[in-house]
């Protein structure tokens, strides 16, 4: 298998739809093994393992992980060792929102979202680290937001999760810097997928009149930065936050 990625072993969270299927075809196309995740759309998970370990000659497989459970977790890499061997790459794309305005946030709201988006990054990072130590070298990616980055009105929950995503990034990229360990974060601005397909037209048009090259982003462009840092070309990149919007935040 050639590639940026040939002989590595991936693990992507949420990659059965969306962003992560985008970051899981991006990876399989460099020539990674796949472990991608799923919490309930098993046959989609299944449907893109199926196509993308046909189309690329390598091994993807989809298991079932709620981030949130850190016995899923465990579990998610015990698979992972079993099927593929140790685990050279993770992506912590799961990802949820709940928006409302925090006046009216409900505490289920506020756990659901911070839950899912910061602790399942960490509980995966924490177990990923321990083999990545072993191997003397890993990377972790984890998908942040531009909402993170400047904060979003209706999305309290969403942006200090996502701002927490950050903190913890640089955090722990200084943890394991000397161990050739990167951990990285991607902001990424707007892309059409189901979590914003529930926006108003209205809010839609006002999204784009902000974003300076004027399109929506799409998946594949969040997922060929995320197999740019997971190879050895972005060897001396840690601790970052990298945009990939459009323009949107130039801070
Ligand atoms: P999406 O289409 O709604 O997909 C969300 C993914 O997260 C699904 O694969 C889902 O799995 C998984 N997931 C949700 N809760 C989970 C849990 N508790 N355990 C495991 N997996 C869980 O969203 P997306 O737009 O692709 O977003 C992917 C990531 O990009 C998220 O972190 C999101 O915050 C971030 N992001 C998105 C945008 C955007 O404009 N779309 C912008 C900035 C950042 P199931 O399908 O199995 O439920």
């Amino acid at each position: 298998m050639t590639g940026l990625l040939a002989g590595k072993n991936a693990v992507v969270t949420g990659g059965g739809r969306g962003i992560g299927r985008a970051i899981a075809t991006a990876l399989a196309e460099q020539g990674a093994n796949v472990l991608l995740t799923y919490r309930g759309s098993q046959a989609a998970a299944e449907a893109v393992a199926t196509e993308l370990s046909a189309a690329h000659g390598v091994k993807v497989l989809a298991t079932q992980c709620d981030v949130r459970d850190s016995a899923e977790v465990d579990r998610l890499f015990e698979t992972a060792k079993e099927a593929l061997g140790a685990v050279h790459v993770l992506v912590n794309n799961a990802g949820i929102t709940a928006d409302t305005l925090v006046m009216r946030m409900s505490e289920e709201a506020w756990d659901d979202v911070v839950t899912t988006n910061l602790r399942g990054t960490f509980l995966a990072s924490k177990v990923a680290v321990r083999g990545m130590l072993r191997e003397r070298w890993g990377r972790i990616i984890n998908i942040s937001s531009v909402v993170g980055v400047t904060g979003n009105a209706g999305q309290a929950n969403y942006a200090a999760a996502k701002a927490g995503i950050i903190g913890f990034t640089r955090s722990l990229a200084q943890e394991v810097a000397t161990r050739g360990i990167t951990v990285n974060a991607i902001a990424p601005g707007f892309v059409l997928t189901d979590m914003t397909s529930g926006l108003t037209d209205e809010q839609k048009a006002a999204i784009l009149g902000r974003i300076p090259m004027a399109r929506w982003g799409e998946a594949s462009e969040i997922a060929a930065v995320v197999a740019f840092l997971a190879s050895d070309a972005a060897s001396y990149i840690t601790g970052q936050v990298i945009n990939v919007d459009g323009g949107l935040v130039t801070a």
